[in-house]
């Protein structure tokens, strides 16, 4: 049978290769029970491809990766690169692939595992259950607005410059983005932005409202400042469906969202471009690095990659039975008390990367 799909497996240094070895034990259970029918490719990418090819990311792998439906990325860099120039940082990759493939909607779902919830660091009873999903605008806003920089204005005296700008049509983009997430989840749509102070995102809050009742009028959609959604996140984060915010909001936002979780090894990500025809550029990575710490003993936690993945198989493949198979299949895993050396804690069976894919592989299987 001719795969319709394909996927190019990016898995770059550190732990990279550990939990992609992991995740893909999955997909090859999925691929041998005909359940992905995928094309599968792999390249070297990060302090990986400069060590073999001189460069973070060449040429073919990037023309590779926007050819795919869908890129599966590990994460990139150690101190082996540090002292390279900026521009031949393993970490240039990941920029390079956003830039190439405008990869202009940044996904971050938080998600509070019950088996997990005493490990956040607020009450069980705020997060247990906990499902959020944060957009963030990643190409435009104040990262990337001109005029920036330092100047000198004499006497002394300097002046440094950013510049938040945002256009109708990157408004747009990114709203749709998190208004069709919300017809596959729960409805409802919270933008957040500061319209009472800054212009650009008063244009915003205007544009969304616009988009909702001409695009998605079965969507529920609010707004919050951006400070209100930070107390709101910490204070009772379950009332948030999907959240959509600016560059910077959503940078600052996410991160906070992201420890409601407890854990860096458990933090799935993806990055989404514009449609044309039937496809979407895509991106997906779990949101830790390359932990250079425990690299190579098999300790990472592989569950950040593995959801990851589930994402791929909701988003990019629509896949949604397999995606929900795969996240079910870690909340049994996790009750059945195995941990990575990253969460365990008193009661658990701490098991390697190895295992723990093993483990996740045999739920699976158990559940199909
Ligand atoms: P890191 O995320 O690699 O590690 C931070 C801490 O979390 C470490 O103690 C690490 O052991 C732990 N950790 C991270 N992921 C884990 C997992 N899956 N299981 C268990 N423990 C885990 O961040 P850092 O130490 O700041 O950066 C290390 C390197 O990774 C740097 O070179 C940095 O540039 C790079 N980095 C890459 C990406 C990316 O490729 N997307 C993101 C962040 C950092």
């Amino acid at each position: 049978m001719t795969a319709n799909r394909s996927l190019l497996l990016l898995p770059g240094d550190g732990i990279g290769p550990e939990v992609m070895d992991a995740t893909r034990r999955v997909i090859d259970w999925f691929d041998r029970e005909n359940r992905l029918n995928v094309d599968i490719g792999e390249a070297l990418v990060g302090g990986a491809s400069i060590d073999a090819h001189g460069t973070p990311l060449t040429d073919d792998t990037l023309e590779r990766a926007k050819s795919v439906d869908a890129v599966l990325f590990g994460a990139v860099g150690g101190p082996r690169w540090d002292g390279l120039d900026f521009s031949m940082r393993p970490e240039r990759a990941l920029l390079g692939l956003r830039k190439e493939m405008e990869l202009f909607a940044n996904l971050r779902p938080a998600v509070v595992y019950p088996a997990l919830s005493h490990a956040s660091s607020l009450k069980p009873g705020i997060v247990s259950g906990l499902d959020i999903m944060i957009v963030r605008e990643l190409t435009g806003g104040i990262y990337f607005g001109e005029p920036r920089g330092i100047e000198d204005t004499g006497g002394g005296e300097r002046r440094g410059v950013n510049t938040l700008v945002y256009t109708t049509r990157e408004i747009l983009r990114v709203g749709r983005v998190a208004f069709e997430l919300a017809r596959k989840r729960n409805g409802r749509v919270c933008s957040v932005d500061k319209s009472n102070v800054l212009e650009s995102t008063l244009l915003w809050r205007q544009e969304m409202t616009r988009l909702g009742a001409e695009e998605y009028p079965d969507v529920e959609l609010t707004h919050m400042l951006a400070d209100n959604a930070a107390m709101q996140l910490v204070r009772d984060p379950r009332q948030f469906d999907v959240m959509v915010t600016t560059n910077m909001f959503g940078d600052i936002l996410s991160d906070c969202a992201a420890m409601l979780t407890g854990s860096l090894g458990m933090l799935p990500s993806a990055s989404l471009g514009a449609r044309s025809g039937d496809r979407i550029p895509a991106l997906y990575e779990p949101v830790h690095g390359t932990a250079p710490d425990i690299a190579g003993t098999n300790r990472a936690n592989p569950l950040a990659m593995l959801s990851s993945f589930a994402m791929m198989l909701r988003y990019s493949f629509d896949l949604q039975d397999e995606a929900t198979l795969v996240d079910a299949s870690i909340g049994a895993v996790l009750e059945s008390g195995l941990r990575t050396a990253d969460i365990m804690e008193d009661g658990g069976r701490q098991v390697t990367t190895t295992a723990m894919a093993e483990a996740l592989v045999a739920e699976i299987e158990k559940r199909a």
